[in-house]
């Protein structure tokens, strides 16, 4: 039996991977390191509570002495790490917890791991030979395109959010970790996911809330931002694929192939529900403009070949069924 720290769990991601990894891998037991910030939320992991393979720790990434004593106490072979502030919008307005989670936290359970598992740089522990440092980040880190163009792994970063700076700071800490000391390290940088379990601040799920309720449904700018959308299990396919697979010190970008606008994405769901909840007007009549978000990236596209050709990788859910499926999830836990 291998131990996994898995960390920040209870987001939207984490609690979509921690019960697909269980169901897949039986041989593997998690704990789930998670501060439950406003974005952490234990009520998406009831599936999983009462599996023996699955232990719940509250607390803080940060917190260099919790982290070494649950490595102490469960001899962890791997992390598989997920915590982060993950909202541009808040990023903006306090940027603060960003730089000291995504930046710090990341560091700290680097440097913790690090110790744990080597003797010394490029030599690791015979009960750790094996043991791999799998960082989850996003395609932001490589900051904005224009109307043509795919991110790659070789693309330069250029981050341009405080969020997205926090990130690809995580990244270089985590590449040089790989580096100087060797520890076994893999990135995977994902565009958009969505899905069910989703913070009720994000684009979708807010424009699925606000539409039931008959408010208005906020668009930043005109709304011609894109990005590319990928189903939340599409992105934990390719995240247990990297971190039983992928090659040490490499990075691997993930994405959708959906690339879409914000006001298309607003038009989609409200036709789906159009059909699915009708009233006497669509629902897109509630659609409106915001003020644009500041140094709002225009484009994200991701270019998806390495995962693909390396690793066998495809994403299995076209975007027309995904968004249906994700709009039910919402339905149910919102009405
Ligand atoms: P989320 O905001 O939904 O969840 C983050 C989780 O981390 C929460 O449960 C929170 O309580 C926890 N957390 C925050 N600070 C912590 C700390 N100091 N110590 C311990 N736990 C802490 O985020 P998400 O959307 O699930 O994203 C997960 C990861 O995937 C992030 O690293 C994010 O950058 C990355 N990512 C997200 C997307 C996306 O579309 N959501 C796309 C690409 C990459």
């Amino acid at each position: 039996m291998h131990t996994v720290l898995i960390t920040g769990g209870a987001g939207f991601i984490g609690s979509n991977f921690i019960p697909f990894i269980l169901e897949k891998q039986k041989d593997l037991s998690v704990v789930n390191l998670d501060l439950l910030t406003y974005a952490g939320n234990l009520e998406n992991l009831k599936e999983v509570e009462g599996n023996s393979n699955y232990t719940f720790v509250r607390g803080d990434i940060c917190d260099r002495k919790l982290v070494e004593s649950l490595f102490k106490q469960y001899h962890f072979t791997s992390v598989i790490h997920f915590a982060a502030e993950s909202h541009v919008d808040n990023s903006i307005n306090n940027p603060d917890s960003f730089i000291k989670t995504n930046v710090f936290g990341t560091f700290n359970l680097l440097d913790v791991a690090k110790n744990h598992w080597m003797d010394s740089a490029n030599n690791y522990k015979n009960d750790f030979i094996n043991a791999r440092f799998h960082h989850i980040s996003t395609d932001e880190v490589y900051g904005s395109l224009g109307e043509t163009g795919c991110f790659t792994e070789k693309t330069s970063y250029a981050p341009n959010s405080p969020y997205s700076a926090s990130k690809a700071s995580s990244d270089f800490l985590v590449r040089s970790y790989f580096h100087t000391y060797g520890l076994n390290v893999v990135t995977t940088n994902c565009s958009n996911n969505y899905g069910p379990k989703q913070h009720d601040e994000k684009l979708i799920p807010t424009i699925i809330r606000k539409a039931l309720s008959g408010e208005n449904i906020p668009i930043y700018g005109d709304g011609k931002n894109v990005r590319d959308w990928l189903y939340v299990i599409d992105h934990c396919k390719g995240i247990e694929l990297v971190f039983k697979n992928g090659k040490a010190g490499e990075t691997y970008n993930i994405g959708g192939k959906n690339e879409y606008n914000n006001l298309y994405i607003a038009n989609k769901i409200c036709s789906v529900l159009d059909e699915i909840i009708p009233k006497n007007n669509s629902y897109n009549n509630q659609i409106t403009f915001v003020k644009d978000r500041l140094g709002h990236d225009f484009r994200y596209a991701i270019d998806a070949t390495k995962i693909e050709k390396e690793l066998g990788w495809q994403a299995d859910e076209n975007f027309d069924e995904g968004i249906k499926k994700t709009i039910n999830w919402y339905i149910k836990k919102y009405n």
